[in-house]
């Protein structure tokens, strides 16, 4: 039974691979798909993106397609920089510049007004059936005044997380990955992945 995780991200794929384990269930991705034709992320919410994406990557290869699209939704800016997250400040996409950009536009704000989320909504698409499904999963916190640790990727040194009283960028990839926005919609999407393939609707 194999599904297509449509992206090329190795981590992306590592982590369902993990979750999947026992399953009977492998994950193909982008890089077994070369010629996937890149898909425009014209969606104005993360959830119609990852749509956009599993439905092309499901047509495509005649597989159960999943694809995820995630950001940072920062609640004094009204949910900014949203969609945008990974080109905030422009092409090429600059995980520096999207920070220091955010930081001037929160510049002056308390603590209180810096709430902020980080939101994944991952898309389930069958070929067969046409069903589509969708998760998500968010993780609250706030956005520091500077830049606090080295892990992880994108707005992860400015995001605090009050709970753990740590940024995202200061715990470990194994820690980020039980808690985070891409961990929840993944492991959420366990159980639909389960069904399809007992339905058999999976090739
Ligand atoms: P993608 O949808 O996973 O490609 O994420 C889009 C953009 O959102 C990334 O380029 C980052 O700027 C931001 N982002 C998504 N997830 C995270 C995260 O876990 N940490 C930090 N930034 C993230």
């Amino acid at each position: 039974m194999q599904v297509l995780l449509a992206t090329a991200n190795q981590g992306k794929v590592k982590e369902l691979v993990g979750m999947l384990k026992g399953e009977e269930i492998s994950v193909l991705s982008l890089n077994d798909f070369p010629d996937f034709p890149e898909v425009e992320e014209t969606g104005l919410t993360f959830a119609e993106n990852a749509l956009l994406k599993a439905r092309a990557a499901a047509s495509w290869a005649g597989l159960v397609a999943l694809a995820d699209d995630s950001g940072l939704e920062v609640d004094a800016l009204g949910g900014k920089p949203g969609v945008f997250s990974a080109r905030y400040a422009g092409e090429p996409k600059d995980d520096e510049k999207n920070i220091v950009k955010l930081l001037a536009e929160l510049e002056g704000k308390p603590e209180k007004e810096r709430t902020a989320r980080f939101r994944c909504c991952l898309a389930i698409v069958c070929p067969v059936t046409g069903q589509e499904f969708l998760t998500e999963g968010k993780v609250e916190g706030r956005i520091l005044q500077a830049k606090r640790g080295t892990g992880g990727f994108g707005y992860d040194p400015i995001f605090y997380l009050p709970e753990l009283q740590k940024t995202m960028a200061e715990l470990s990839l194994a820690e980020k990955n039980t808690i985070s926005h891409r961990a929840q919609a993944f492991q959420q999407a366990i159980p639909i992945l389960r069904e399809l393939k007992l339905r058999r609707e999976i090739p």
